[in-house]
This record gives structure tokens, sequence and C-alpha cells, in this order.
């Protein structure tokens, strides 16, 4: 079963002592990863963990038949949390845990990250977007906001240039993502990441041909359910967003990692009332064709 992980974070701080480990594990599973960057360093690293494990393509001996080959690849951009400089206390939904995230306020390099979208190994551009949920009593709404939308216009701009899809972060922000994405397309799409909204404004993003990320938050209850039921297997992809948002039935606290996607490969099966089987194989593909490979 080759599962295919479209959002880990082994390249934060939480994997530095065994993130080539964790990735052996993944990759020995023939599994594919998506390692993210949230800002100029850990997207760079995210490019250097694909490259390291780039001799190490091959397809399963245990998938006789399967032509599919796990990799591990790279996704560049800087989150939307990291263009304010500060700090602010994450909580997780559902799960109750805080973790105090520093941010570096960094401002868009468009030369910097030209290079590291041209990378082989980068397969979207991202995590960028909007988030709209983490301002604390003093920010100037305003301007974070237009600030926000005008980096997500540039990266998009440099999506469009290098001809890769996007891969979106979005919280609280879903309407005016929705009208950027329609008046500014993205001509290869992308992948709404960690998708937490309605099946009717799912339904818009899929018009526009994008795939909605899910992950541990719809094993939290069933509160995902209906959303789950409502879209076709054929608009998902299967993340993990590691080391957060640990799917149950794991104990709460445990990090998460991306053979942990499993989980959330499960809950999917049961929901939809089909086999596991087949939800790894939609998926993979799913996340095979948006991501160009
Ligand atoms: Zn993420």
């Amino acid at each position: 079963m080759n599962l295919f992980d479209t959002h880990a974070h082994v390249n934060f701080n939480a994997f530095k002592d065994d993130g080539e480990e964790v990735l052996r594990r993944c990759f020995e599973a023939g599994m594919s990863v998506v390692n993210v960057g949230s800002q100029y360093s850990t997207s760079k690293r995210a490019i250097e963990y694909a490259h390291k494990f780039a001799n190490f393509s091959k397809v399963q001996p245990s998938d006789e038949g399967s032509t599919f080959e796990g990799g591990i690849y790279a996704a560049i951009g800087i989150h939307p949390v990291h263009l304010k400089k500060g700090s602010f206390t994450h909580i997780d939904p559902e799960e109750l845990t805080e973790q105090e995230i520093t941010t570096t306020g960094e401002t868009f390099d468009y030369v910097k990250y030209l290079e590291l979208a041209r990378d082989e190994k980068v397969v979207a551009i991202g995590e960028v977007g909007l988030d709209y949920h983490h301002f604390e009593e003093n920010d100037d709404v305003d301007f974070l906001k237009n600030l926000q939308k005008e980096t997500l216009l540039k990266f998009i701009q440099l999506a469009n240039v290098v001809k890769k899809p996007v891969m979106i972060h979005c919280w609280d922000g879903y309407d005016d993502l929705l009208e950027i994405l329609t008046n500014f397309p993205v001509a290869k799409k992308g992948i709404i990441h960690s998708f937490i909204g309605s099946y009717k404004t799912a339904n818009k993003f899929i018009a526009l041909g994008y795939k909605l990320g899910l992950n541990g938050i719809i094993t939290y209850g069933d509160g995902y359910d209906r959303l789950i039921k409502e879209i076709d297997l054929k608009n998902i992809v299967l993340e993990t967003d590691c080391p957060y948002l640990t799917p149950r039935p794991l104990e709460k606290g445990t990090r998460n990692e991306p053979l942990f996607v499993s989980h959330v490969a499960q809950k999917i099966a049961d929901v939809k009332n089909i086999s596991l089987e087949d939800v790894a194989k939609v998926t993979s593909q799913n996340a095979k064709e948006i991501l160009g490979l």
C-alpha cells in the first residue's frame, strides 16, 4: 500500500535529531512525503532532505504490478503567520495542546524564492496563504490581512513562472482566498491543505480544480464525516501536518509523523465504507496528478 503524505514538516525542529530516520521509515514503507517549508530556512531544509533521498527512488518490491515510485519531495514558501514578527500561542483544534510559536517577520524576496522554486525536487509553492485566526489584540488587522494577500499574490505569480501548483494554508479566510484564486488563477492549481470548511465551501475549491488535504483533524470526532461523505475521493489528498495534529487513536501528545497518515486514510475508508487500499490508491494517484509527478 503506497500512501502519500502531501504535507509534512519533518524539516522542522521537532525532528532535528531523527528527521532522516523518520523519512527512511516512510521510504522503506513505500510512502511518498512532501516536506513543506514555512519560511526560507525550513524551505531550504525541505529541499536538502529531498535531495538526500533522491537516489533512493524506486518501485517498491512489495507492490507487484505497481508503477508507483515512493519519494521525498519539497514545497517552499512563507506561511502567512511568519510575515509578522513576534510569537503567539497555537492551540491545536480539539487537540488541546499549546505551542508557543516564534515568528520571524520575513519579507518575500523574489530572487531567493525563485531559486528555490526552480529546484527539481520542489513540487509545490507553499505553504502560502491567509491566516486570520492568529491575530492578537494589538495587531493592525487590516495591515496584516493586506500583507498576507499581497504576499500570496506574489507567490501565485512565482508558481505560474515556474509552472508548479500551490500548497495553500488558510484559516478563517476561505472567502478571501476563493476571490483571490478566482481572480488570479494558478495555472497548475494546487492543494488546500488542512481543509476544515463545509462541504459547500469544499465544492467551490473543487470547481476551481483544487484538491483538499485532510489530516488528523478528521479523526477527532464525527465533525467532518459529512464533508468526507459528500466529497468524491478523487478530490481528496492525505496529509499529516506532522509534528502537529496527531490522528486518533494515537495518544494525545504523541509526536505525529508521516507514517501515521494511515490513520487518516482509515477514517476516510470507515466513513465512506470502502477499503483502506482503495483510499490509499486513489488519494496517492490524486497527489501525483496535482503535484505533476
Ligand atoms: Zn503545515
